[in-house]
């Protein structure tokens, strides 16, 4: 396939509205594609060059692309900015430039879309001293090459930011639907393996390859989450419950084979070289191959320590030796996915934890197993006065479901009013803090995954986590104005507040009353944040429990 086909493909779902004529679309397009373009043309359609499972990155940030945006078009970094701010986007600024240019040059080597990506690993793989300058000239050939409708995707695939509206969902309807498929078959084997490109591959040569699928070690799965509820609802509809507590720490999923091993986050990152000791400890656990699932704390002195302390671990790349000591850091595991070669998604949590139990021999995450609402109240109570969060209650009959965020696993905690929103704004700081970001625009977002700007928080900042929030932020801002800036969002905090109110001052029609920069959740992300649904029934919520509080 033409890299010119599948733009203009993105062009044409780009101006469809409706899901299930994108579906359509898409969906005529996979059966004329060869095994390679295949899972090519898949991720790319998302916007993703690798496998979700891959920690792998491109390495271009927007001032790489930037650059080499100026030079094939022959004109100033500035102007490209320019072009950018008017336009409000990288893709159309990039075609804008590149068809001005294209009226003085006449030679175009045609872009392939196998060609294409393998550009853009080779990109990823440069690594060392050299490496940006070699990235440059690599992009600059690319678009060098680009019709300006190819320089609007390349330009946004680069960035990871294709925007074009095609989710997970569609292409998962897309395919089943192109291969004749069922679509629960399609996401059944998207768990397992966690690339929709492979899927989509396995897919063509048959339902029995999907049906088929295993579990690969070293390609993590995501992670399965909670929902709120309540231990008496659990109670009435399964009878016979687990609860564990519920530990404040970062997630983990840790692979094994033989004496190899890393761990991954709850983002899927590799963060194997953060946690030297936890590796030993979940080493020394089980002979067996496996992948299990749990929480690692820090703890001190027989006390969990804050959560920001193990944030703090994960992400840390220096002095490793010095901070295993200061705090340790202890594995929680509570599910097992994989045994010697053999997955076990699909299998009852009760079975899934006789087999976890019966190869992990140390850090296991102790359960309750009752009807009686009584002994998992207990339960709760003492997770509390242990320092934990609160219990996590599980169905006990019930598959590991990779990604979703179901009935099946159920979180039980004292109410505390804070929010995780996305950081899309900042204001510089003021005098010692001028050359900082002050205080930040925060965002939630709508049913249909929009930002909606909700409130600016500028206190609980110490010096050192301002200084820390400009490192990470300082490459996101697609805009200037004055005082004023905008990030490419994709920093989450966690928000505290005194009271909800009703206001117009924000899109999101609530203003929170003394709001408060608590941490920064890099466990999540922009998907993961408060949504407007929530915030309603929190504000509902509120009134009531005012209400009975006033008599
Ligand atoms: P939340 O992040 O508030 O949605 O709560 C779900 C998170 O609780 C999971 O993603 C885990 O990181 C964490 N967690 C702590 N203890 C457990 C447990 N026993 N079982 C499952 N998840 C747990």
């Amino acid at each position: 396939m033409l890299f010119m086909d599948f733009s203009r493909c993105c062009e044409k779902l780009e101006a469809t509205p409706g899901r299930l004529d994108m579906i359509d679309i898409i969906s005529k397009e996979l059966p004329g594609l060869t095994d390679d373009e295949l899972p090519v043309f898949v991720r790319f359609i998302m916007g993703r060059i690798f496998a979700d499972w891959s920690s792998r990155k491109l390495g271009i940030g927007p001032n790489l692309l930037y650059e080499a945006t100026a030079a094939v078009a022959g004109i100033s970094r500035d102007k490209v900015i320019d072009t950018i701010n008017r336009t409000g986007d990288v893709g159309q600024a990039v075609e804008d430039l590149l068809s001005v240019k294209s009226q003085t040059t006449f030679f175009h080597e045609e872009l392939d879309l196998v060609h294409v990506y393998n550009s853009l690993i080779a990109i990823a793989e440069m690594e060392g001293k050299k490496s940006q300058r070699e990235k440059l000239l690599a992009v600059r050939r690319l678009l060098g090459n680009a019709h300006p409708l190819e320089g609007r995707y390349l330009a946004r695939i680069m960035l990871e930011e294709l925007r074009i509206g095609v989710g997970e969902g569609s292409v998962r309807e897309a395919v089943a639907k192109a291969f004749s498929v069922d679509p629960a078959l399609v996401e059944h084997a998207m768990q397992a393996l966690n690339d929709m490109g492979e899927v989509a591959r396995l897919a063509k040569a048959g339902p029995e390859h999907l049906r088929n699928v295993r579990i690969t070690l070293f390609h993590p799965v995501r992670m399965m989450l909670a929902q709120q509820g309540t231990i008496a609802d659990m109670i009435k509809e399964h009878g016979e419950i687990a609860a564990e507590f519920k530990y404040d720490g970062s997630r983990f999923q840790f692979h094994k084979k033989g004496n190899w091993a890393r761990m991954y986050s709850r983002r899927l990152e590799d963060v194997t070289g953060a946690l030297p000791d936890v590796i030993q400890q979940l080493m020394s656990a089980t002979d067996h191959d496996v992948i299990i699932d749990g929480e690692v704390i820090a703890v001190k002195d027989g006390k969990p320590m804050p959560f920001q302390s193990v944030l703090r671990r994960f992400r840390r790349r220096h002095d490793i030796a010095g901070a295993q000591e200061a705090i340790e850091m202890v594995p929680n595991v509570f599910d097992i996915l994989y045994l010697d070669g053999e997955t076990l998604i699909d299998l009852p949590f009760s079975e899934r934890r006789r087999r976890l139990e019966s190869v992990v021999k140390q850090y296991l995450a102790p359960q309750t197993v009752s009807a009686d609402p009584a002994v998992i109240t207990k339960t709760y109570d003492d997770a509390l006065a242990a320092g934990h969060e609160g219990i996590m209650i599980k169905v006990r009959s019930s598959p590991y479901t990779p990604g979703q965020r179901g009935k099946n696993w159920i979180k039980i905690k004292p109410e505390v009013d804070t929010l995780d929103l996305a950081v899309i704004g900042a204001e510089w700081g003021e005098g010692k803090r001028a050359h900082l970001f002050g205080s930040f625009l925060v965002a939630c977002q709508d049913a249909g995954g929009k930002l909606v700007p909700l409130s600016r928080v500028a206190t609980g900042f110490s010096d050192e986590q301002l200084a820390e929030v400009y490192e990470l932020l300082k490459d996101s801002v697609v805009k200037q104005a004055g005082k004023e800036v905008t990030f490419e969002p994709s920093l989450v905090f966690e928000v505290g507040y005194a009271e909800l109110q009703a206001s117009q001052n924000y899109e999101a029609g609530f203003a929170l009353r003394f709001p408060r920069f608590i941490r920064i959740r890099d466990d999540k992300d922009i998907p993961d944040i408060e949504t407007l649904d929530s915030l309603r029934e929190r504000y509902k919520r509120q009134a009531t429990s005012a209400q009975a509080y006033r008599g």
